[in-house]
């Protein structure tokens, strides 16, 4: 048994990237055995190919984040400040965040965005339904119930972007929207059989006739991996809160 002291001696497993350290995580997308400094790096260069490989911007480009203070965002925020700086993109970044004016909803989720602006000192827009639209979600609520306002939001949210962007005077808006996210909305056009979303909506950039465009730098990144890459920044009290979350929903489990 182990332990003995005697016998031949244990050769240890090394990371598969570096044969320096412990792996300490298992890739999802490649199922390698990988410590978590060879994870991070491998994860942002991943995203640097992709926005070099599809010319996601040009040199001297104004660009907004959309910023929710979800995990999503949170790490493109990072990643696209990091790589911006490690590879000199030449990038003038911008944190965009609408704040849709419901009660308990948002307040927490702008705390995390207000810190993002410190930690990575990205500037701060913070564009209200109120003052956008003359009027808060909690009023919409109100006045037309419960009922459907996830369709307003849905509409709303991206107008605010719209005009948040505008306000910015940025080229582009990027998005948090993950290889997950875009197979969901894959499977969803399909069911509903709009054949013209369905062509559309796994493009890397979309609306590039409409007012802004808007890109995916996320979107061969996996769920998995971007949870993973939260642990780089958040702090053990958010990755706790986090996690504690996603079990409680059953999205995260034992693999
Ligand atoms: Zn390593």
């Amino acid at each position: 048994m182990e332990g003995g002291g005697g016998g031949e001696k244990r050769t240890m497993k090394m990371c598969c990237i570096c044969n320096q350290r412990r792996p300490a995580l298992k890739r999802p997308k490649t199922l390698q055995q990988i410590c978590r400094e060879c994870f991070y790096e491998v994860f942002e260069e991943e995203i640097h190919r992709v926005i070099i490989d599809n010319n996601l911007f040009k040199r001297g480009e104004r660009i907004a984040i959309g910023a929710s203070g979800g995990k999503d965002s949170t790490v493109l925020a990072y990643v696209m400040s990091e790589l911006n700086r490690r590879h000199n993109y030449g990038l003038d970044l911008f944190l965009l965040s609408v704040d849709e004016g419901i009660t308990g909803y948002r307040d927490d989720s702008l705390e995390t965005v207000k810190r993002n602006e410190i930690q990575y000192g990205l500037p701060l827009k913070v564009v209200s339904y109120k003052d956008l639209y003359g009027w808060t979600m909690d009023e919409i609520v109100k006045m037309i119930g419960l009922k459907n306002n996830c369709t307003f939001c849905g509409v709303f949210r991206r107008q605010a972007l719209d005009r948040g962007a505008a306000l910015l005077k940025v080229d582009k808006l990027v998005t948090g929207h993950n290889a997950d996210d875009i197979a969901e909305t894959v499977l969803l056009n399909i069911l509903r059989g709009d054949i013209a979303r369905l062509s559309r909506c796994t493009s890397i950039i979309t609306g590039e006739d409409g007012p802004i465009p808007r890109c995916k730098p996320f979107k061969y990144t996996y769920e998995k991996e971007i949870v993973m890459h939260t642990s780089r920044n958040w702090t053990t009290f958010q990755l706790n809160a986090y996690i504690h979350r996603m079990l409680t929903v059953g999205l995260l489990g034992s693999s």
